[in-house]
């Protein structure tokens, strides 16, 4: 667990220095307390499973890395998109060519999570639908889509994946297309990982207790003793939640509202036979990818300083080729 471990403290420094280069807001502080009225437990942040006895909800559930607001109805939880603890991109052998950029998903762009899901008469598969935009959002602030990319294609045996489940998008913008079950770890086994869009919960492989999970519906979810419905994590497709079992807003194949990626250079083609096998922040908002393709080691070594961004591309040989973009 050394790699992982160290891999954790240098995201950690990255998730700082990429939130206050995207210039959303000036640290990752937590919200102090809820000021409206919500459902109980009333304490903004979740510190692991200290009570257990407590029910998490969208309001007390997300991780430090992530600030949450709640209405009556409605949690609003803003994030830069990256995970806090855990590296990415290692691992992935289909790759677009796309890295890893700090979102703004914050305020009119801030995910929105209800509070008193709903069961619906005509909930939406996964299984032909809801390719675009995310499903769910796990609970580190790392939104999570169908586990079907928008071919139709299962993203993880496709090879798309990272170690941890993610990927990068068109718009550089990371995300989830399994459950991140890593995050049960964190939270622990009887605290959710995500939350579907549509406001239900998604639990990791096993109950609360540790039992084994029995019964699930076409939408990895199920009743538990007292009437709620919950989803779970499964080590097959779906994998997540799949689909929306709730009421929500539907257009275009994707639930709404919910954030957008801000895509701040072209999108990147496919690069068949690449394999990414490195990946850090080498200083102040500056990260470095490297991949293998024929035999050869390439990198993209890139950087987010006043507001430009300059990626610059190496091959084998040393030869640098160098794109800025200033959005
Ligand atoms: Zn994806
Ligand atoms: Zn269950």
């Amino acid at each position: 667990m050394n790699t992982r471990r160290s891999a954790n403290v240098l995201l950690q420094g990255a998730l700082l220095v990429a939130v206050t280069a995207c210039g959303t807001r000036e640290s990752v502080e937590p919200t102090a307390a809820l000021e409206t009225a919500v459902p109980e437990p009333t304490t903004a942040v979740n510190e692991g499973s200290a009570d257990a006895a407590l029910p998490s909800t969208p309001c007390n559930a997300f991780l430090e890395n992530t600030t949450t607001d709640c209405t009556p109805d409605t949690a609003i939880v803003e994030s830069n998109g990256l995970p806090a603890t855990h590296n990415m991109m290692v691992g992935i052998v289909s790759w677009q060519q796309q890295v890893p950029l700090p979102q703004a998903y914050t305020g009119d762009n801030a995910w929105r999570i209800p509070l008193v899901p709903e069961l619906s008469d005509d909930p939406i598969s996964g299984r032909d639908d809801l390719f675009r935009g995310a499903i769910a959002l796990a609970v580190n602030g790392v939104p999570i889509f169908n586990a079907l990319n928008n071919r139709g294609d299962d993203a993880y045996l496709a090879g798309e994946l990272d170690h941890w489940g993610g990927h990068t998008g068109r718009g550089d913008d990371y995300h989830y297309h399994i459950a991140p079950t890593h995050l049960q770890e964190e939270v622990g086994a009887d605290q959710p990982i995500a939350f579907g869009l549509d406001g239900f919960p998604l639990y990791g492989l096993t109950e609360a207790d540790g039992s084994p999970v029995v019964g699930l519906d076409a939408y990895n979810g199920h009743f538990d003793d007292d009437g709620s419905y919950h989803y779970h994590a499964t080590e097959t497709y779906p994998y997540i939640n799949g689909g929306m079992r709730g009421v929500v807003d539907y257009r275009d194949g994707q639930v709404e509202p919910q954030p957008n990626a801000h895509p701040i250079r072209p999108a990147g083609e496919p690069l068949r036979g690449a394999e990414i096998t490195a990946f850090s922040q080498t200083g102040p908002g500056a990260f470095s990818l490297q991949y293998t393709l024929d035999g050869g080691t390439y990198a993209v070594q890139y950087a987010i300083a006043d507001g430009t961004y300059t990626f610059e591309f190496i091959d084998p040989s040393g030869q640098r080729t160098v794109e800025t973009y200033t959005p």
